[in-house]
């Protein structure tokens, strides 16, 4: 009788998952496993690692209602998977895939420590990394080329799950439990594709223009079921396109996710290196103290605090309020984005890294298709124009609280009066500005151009 082992990983579903059901419809009985990788869980930050943890439960919850669990082991992959395949005589082991080059390492490692054949799948993506590519073979490095190519490539079906038996294993260990506010937050594969209905049906039509809006909620919130995989980005995919054209601005969203997955998968070195060499020499200031104000929300830019304070509260920030925070960090305080990009990572409960580092690129003017580096986000304009009552700013700054919507977006602005008028001192209550947004534009323009000129 042919069995197959198929290891979980961040593909936390049964439906449309490529592993899954290649692995239950081409064995007699199927073990489903995940390993707790301590090397991933303790560096995962709080909200991530709750995430994963509420997704792996949901994923036990869901083999239960087929009378069978999730076989969960404790350790290094290299040592408990194959210690699992020999303990159930496994024919074969089946995953999908990820691009980072933690998990393609450790998959190799895998691998060789396997006597069983290892068959491998794309699961994470719309779209396989490396289906994707101009005629010199290349990921397309301008967004729009790719998304050209990644409208017209066929699509992937959808992954049917096969009827083998699924078989359990004595000596699972519990799923360790958080106390975590995220694990609030219900994460099976059946809340994700209510998340996802709920979505296409309340807010999909106002997307394009409330997405930008961080006081509403104008976005999917999806992005922790991609990371984790309780929700397929083929299926968010399948079920826009089904909604008709309004469809198309959500779709294009999946498309940058793919495009920094697939440019990763090509390109290893990205997570920690400049796209464009040019910009490797460039001389970032660092200053500590600085770096501290920007993760505690105390820089004196109300918007930046605001989302400083929604990361560091929540595990969550607003796409626009990441735009504006990390461009303060990048371009006003001259710090090196790799600092910034390893602070989100920790904190944020979607922590990806291809799409991490692919967005800290792209704000910093180091990465492909990126914005020129002269051009720097204002971030009292952002706050203004995509916060004009200050609500975000309110819920998340409450001692500004009292300043009207149009004082509230640069507080040093204001004289005494006004200031005390609100209740407000500032430096005792609120922070004055850090730097000085003209003067720190100008120096970070500097530093950039200084860096081109370096380069032959
Ligand atoms: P929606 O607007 O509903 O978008 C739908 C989905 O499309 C998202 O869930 C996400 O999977 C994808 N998507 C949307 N915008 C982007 C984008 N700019 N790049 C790539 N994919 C996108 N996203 C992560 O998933 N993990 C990260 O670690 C991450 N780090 C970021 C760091 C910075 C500095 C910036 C500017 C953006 C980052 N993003 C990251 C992208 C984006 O901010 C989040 O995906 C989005 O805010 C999640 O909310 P949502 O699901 O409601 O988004």
């Amino acid at each position: 009788m042919s069995t197959a082992v198929v290891w979980f990983r961040r593909d936390l579903r049964l439906d449309d998952n490529p592993a899954w059901a290649a692995a239950t419809a081409g064995h007699e009985r199927v073990l489903p496993i995940f390993v707790l990788d301590r090397r991933l869980l303790d560096t995962a930050g709080p909200f991530r690692c709750a995430a994963m943890l509420s997704a792996i439960t949901g994923l036990d919850a869901a083999l239960r209602d087929l009378d069978a669990r999730l076989h969960v082991v404790d350790g290094d992959p290299r040592a408990v998977v194959p210690a699992v395949v020999d303990a159930v005589g496994a024919d074969a082991v089946y995953l999908n895939r990820d691009v980072t080059p933690y998990a393609t390492h450790r998959d190799h490692a895998v691998e060789a420590a396997l006597t069983v054949p290892v068959h491998a799948s794309w699961g994470n993506s719309v779209q396989a990394p490396g289906s994707i590519r101009t005629a010199d073979g290349t990921v397309p490095r301008v967004f729009s080329a790719f998304y050209r190519r990644w409208q017209q490539a066929p699509f992937p079906p959808e992954a049917v799950p096969g009827d083998a038996q699924l078989i359990t294993l004595d000596g699972s260990v519990g799923i360790p439990r958080t106390h975590d506010p995220a694990t609030d937050r219900t994460a099976s594969a059946a809340d994700a594709e209510d998340r996802l209905h709920t979505f296409i049906e309340d807010r999909l039509a106002e997307y394009p223009t409330d997405r930008d809006l961080p006081a509403i909620l104008g976005t999917s919130r999806l992005s922790i079921d991609l990371k984790t995989g309780t929700l397929s980005a083929a299926t968010a995919r399948r079920a826009a396109i089904a909604a008709g054209p309004i469809g198309a601005p959500f779709v294009r969203q999946l498309a940058w996710r793919d495009w920094f997955a697939h440019l990763l998968d090509e390109t290893p070195g990205l997570v920690d290196t400049a796209q464009r060499p040019e910009y490797s020499a460039i001389k970032w200031r660092n200053d500590l103290d600085e770096v501290g104000a920007w993760k505690a929300g105390m820089t004196g830019f109300p918007i930046v605090d605001a989302g400083m304070r929604e990361l560091a509260a929540t595990g969550y920030m607003h796409n626009r309020v990441r735009m504006i925070t990390a461009s303060f960090l990048v371009k006003d305080l001259l710090v090196d984005w790799r600092i910034g990009e390893r602070h989100f990572r920790h904190l944020l409960a979607d922590g990806d890294v291809p799409q991490n580092v692919g967005n800290w690129q792209w704000v910093a003017g180091t990465g492909p298709d990126a914005a020129p580096y002269f051009r720097v986000f204002n971030p009292t304009l952002q706050s203004a124009k995509f916060d004009p009552r200050a609500a975000y700013i309110r819920r998340w700054v409450p001692e500004l609280a009292e300043l009207d919507d149009r004082a509230i977006h640069e507080p040093s602005k204001l004289g005494p009066l006004e200031l005390a008028a609100a209740g407000i001192t500032l430096s005792a209550d609120y922070p004055l500005p850090i730097v000085d947004h003209a003067a720190a534009r100008l120096r970070a323009i500097d530093a950039y151009k200084h860096a081109r000129s370096r380069t032959p």
